[in-house]
């Protein structure tokens, strides 16, 4: 079990993350100016695959958003450390690398050998 001491660790290294990540969010949604007059063809295209580069690192940001809001609605819950397949605790080792990770060492490697 982690002790209430790495609990605050973990939570004060996800809410950084979490203000970093809507930032990022932010500028992402910004930074993208539909129907910007042009009349260059390859600065057309250009723009188009930056918005859609954007776009994918919206989503991106997006998914990582809702990891980083869910271990921190776990640690509100007192279920933060937890694997979700076994229940056994996650090594913090792994949650020092990825502190929203969901998984222990087993399961995740499980995870990875079946999808091969
Ligand atoms: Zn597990």
């Amino acid at each position: 079990m982690l002790s209430a001491d790495q609990l605050e660790g973990f939570r004060a290294k996800l809410t950084a993350a979490r203000a970093t990540i809507a930032d990022q969010l932010t500028h992402v949604v910004d930074d993208v100016s539909f129907g910007r007059d042009t009349e260059d063809t390859e600065e057309e295209t250009d723009e188009v695959e930056e918005i859609s580069n954007r776009l994918g690192m919206k989503v991106a940001l997006q998914d990582q958003l809702s990891r980083v809001s869910a271990a921190l609605d776990k640690i509100g819950a007192g279920t933060y450390g937890a694997c979700e397949r076994c229940v056994s605790p996650i090594d913090i080792e792994v949650l020092d690398v990825d502190p929203e990770s969901t998984l222990c060492r087993n399961c995740k490697r499980g995870t990875r050998d079946a999808s091969k």
